[in-house]
């Protein structure tokens, strides 16, 4: 019996997710990892929505730092530098060059990075002057420009992390089923259609969770 058909055939689960994008993936993964009975559906490709649609950055959120969200900051940071860690074939540093400009405070760029760099538990600010900001960068070729900072974001490739996700919990023990869009909920009821076989299926599940993205209200 396929691997496909072997999952249809189980009617009880202790959560089904709705949506394969980055939510519902990690989600499964958590889920698959504490040894739940989890089943995920997506309408189409896994990671079909904004998911493999996005600027592919892995960012500690340097502008929230200008309206104070320090936790926010701080979570994101740290959860970027675990993505470097622990999939470094699919998340990779990218350096950013942040330029001042004569008569602009270069104390107020300092600070912002040195805590930037503060929440992420990690240094990787780098001061230019002028010229060698140029040089990496000569479209700044402004004759005021006074120098700039290099800092490290990272980014991913990020259909290529949802997938990986996916893979790991079916590692673990999920269930990921894609062209399976959910047509209605009924309580603990879910309803859904196996697109490759023709056939209107339905489950029971203890948690149903929607990650259905944009998607979500309809
Ligand atoms: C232009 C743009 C740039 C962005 N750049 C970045 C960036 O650089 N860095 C960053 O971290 N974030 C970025 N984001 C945000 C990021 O892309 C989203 O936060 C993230 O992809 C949302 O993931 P998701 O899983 O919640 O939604 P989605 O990836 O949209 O997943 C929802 C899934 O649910 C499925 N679905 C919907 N209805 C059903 C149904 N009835 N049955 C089954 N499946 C269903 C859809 O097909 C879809 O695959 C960007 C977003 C946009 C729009």
């Amino acid at each position: 019996m396929i691997w496909r058909d072997r999952c249809l055939e189980q009617r009880d689960w202790d959560a089904v997710i709705i949506g394969g994008g980055i939510t519902g993936a990690g989600i499964l993964r958590l889920a698959a990892g504490l040894g739940w009975r989890v089943l995920l559906l997506e309408q189409r490709d896994f990671a079909w929505g904004a998911s493999s649609r996005s600027g592919k950055l892995v960012h500690g959120g340097l502008r929230y730092l200008a309206q104070g969200r320090i936790t926010l900051v701080r979570e994101s940071a740290r959860e970027r530098e675990r993505l470097l860690r622990e999939a470094p074939d699919l998340v990779e540093p990218l350096t950013f060059l942040l330029p001042f400009y004569r008569g602009q405070r270069e104390l107020k760029y300092r600070a912002g990075l040195a805590v930037y760099d503060r929440l992420a538990g990690r240094r990787s600010r780098q001061r230019f002057d002028a010229a060698s900001l140029r040089g990496l960068a000569p479209c700044l070729d402004r004759p005021d420009l006074a120098g700039g900072f290099g800092y490290r974001d990272a980014a991913t490739d990020d259909a290529g992390l949802v997938l990986r996700l996916i893979l790991d919990a079916v590692g673990a023990g999920g269930f990921a089923l894609n062209y399976a869009p959910v047509t209605g909920i009924d309580g603990r009821a879910v309803v859904f259609s196996d697109e490759p076989g023709g056939r209107c299926c339905e489950v029971r599940a203890r948690v149903v969770i929607n990650a259905a993205g944009a998607w979500s209200d309809r």
